[in-house]
């Protein structure tokens, strides 16, 4: 399947075979160069090395958000000149949403800029980081604060790459595909509150209609000035119970800490909004489901309350929610009361 991005670039869902390489040298490229971390280096390179010239530069990264920073992409930046790296030749990104954002960043920024080509690796880069343009790297303690919108030449999802992917990686992905549904399509939450066992899903049909809502937002709204906040919906609380746990021992994933969130907001929207309690019910049931009960401890509610304050969506100041007026229809820029904020996270 393909899915145009208003006409600058296509995502492909499906096998990535010979014919996608026969495209990519068709642009006559001075050359190809490899980002991937060392976790994709082993396990996702292998499938597709076949195709690569044998002299192709490859660029290893250390895995994990905490080396999504600037040290980082110096050593990039460093490798491309020390591989001969010109202005004319092709990034090909191969990894999870640190590796993308970050390979994209370097791409951008070297030489003013180099295309670059996203191979996502993780449900949460197929379904959500590859798509809008977005890159970036964490810079003095904030996420994603250092960064620019660029687009890619093309995004490649290959579903086969999720086969070596952890399970709770699958599930943290997920959580933005429920997120999916319910900001935008009834339709789709509808279908996937009936899964109860990931190891199971059919990826090839789950997958591209994710990918549709993410690509239909953003093309509206390509740089967050307004729709696109739709996308945040989970995010608000997530993100400071995300960053409130990151470095200790009961760190959540990304996706399970905005699955809390979203059972929060949701019940935000039911005081704020016109969220039915049937709908409440049925959000939190399903998150609660697939991914446990994540008690949040009393005396940590004004750091998680500053936490909020801290995060760069806000103005002037309030925190700001993306709530639900209904499953499938998200209701952008709302605010709430400390207290009411409080009273959600209890
Ligand atoms: P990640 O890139 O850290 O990948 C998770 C782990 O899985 C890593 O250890 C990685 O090495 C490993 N891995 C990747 N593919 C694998 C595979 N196929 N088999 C086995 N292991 C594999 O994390 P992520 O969850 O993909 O992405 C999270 C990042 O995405 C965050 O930094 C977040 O800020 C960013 N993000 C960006 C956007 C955007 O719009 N640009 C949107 C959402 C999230
Ligand atoms: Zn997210």
């Amino acid at each position: 399947m393909i899915l145009s991005v208003a006409n600058k670039y296509e995502i492909q869902i499906g096998t990535i075979s010979q014919a996608n390489f026969d495209w990519l040298s068709s642009k006559n490229y001075a050359g190809w160069v490899l980002f991937a971390d060392e976790n994709t280096a082993e396990l996702c390179l292998p499938r597709i090395e076949e195709f690569l010239p044998e002299d192709t530069p490859v660029i290893v990264v250390p895995e994990g958000e905490l080396n999504k920073n600037l040290e980082t992409c110096q050593d990039m930046w460093e490798d491309l000149f020390a591989a001969g790296v010109g202005r004319r030749w092709c990034a090909i990104c191969l990894g999870g949403g640190v590796l993308e954002d970050m390979a994209g960043f370097v791409s951008s920024t070297y030489k003013r800029g180099i295309d670059f080509l996203q191979i996502p690796t993780t449900l949460l880069s197929m379904v959500d980081s590859s798509v809008g343009g977005k890159l970036g790297i964490d810079f003095n303690q904030v996420k994603n604060s250092i960064g620019v919108f660029n687009d890619p030449i093309a995004v490649w999802i290959d579903p086969v790459f999720l086969e070596t992917l952890p399970l709770r990686e699958i599930r943290s992905g997920y959580g933005e595909i429920i997120k999916h549904g319910l900001i935008a399509d009834r339709d789709q939450w509808d279908k996937i509150k009936t899964i109860t066992d990931l190891s199971t899903v059919d990826w090839e049909t789950i997958i591209p209609s994710s990918v549709n809502i993410k690509r239909e937002i953003v093309l509206e709204d390509p740089f967050e000035k307004g729709l696109r906040k739709a996308l945040n919906f989970g995010h608000t609380i997530g993100h400071a119970i995300e960053s409130y746990w990151l470095e200790t021992d009961l760190r959540l994933f990304h996706g399970e800490a905005v699955a809390a969130g979203m059972i929060m907001e949701s019940w935000l929207s039911t005081q704020l909004e016109a969220l039915s309690s049937d709908e409440l019910r049925e959000i939190t049931d399903y998150c609660l489901s697939m991914y446990g009960h994540q008690s949040i401890p009393e005396d940590s509610l004004p750091e998680l309350l500053a936490l909020m304050q801290q995060d760069k969506k806000n103005e002037d100041h309030r925190v700001n929610f993306t709530l639900l007026s209904a499953a499938g229809k998200a209701r952008i820029n709302a605010t709430a009361e400390e207290e009411l904020i409080v009273e959600a996270i209890r």
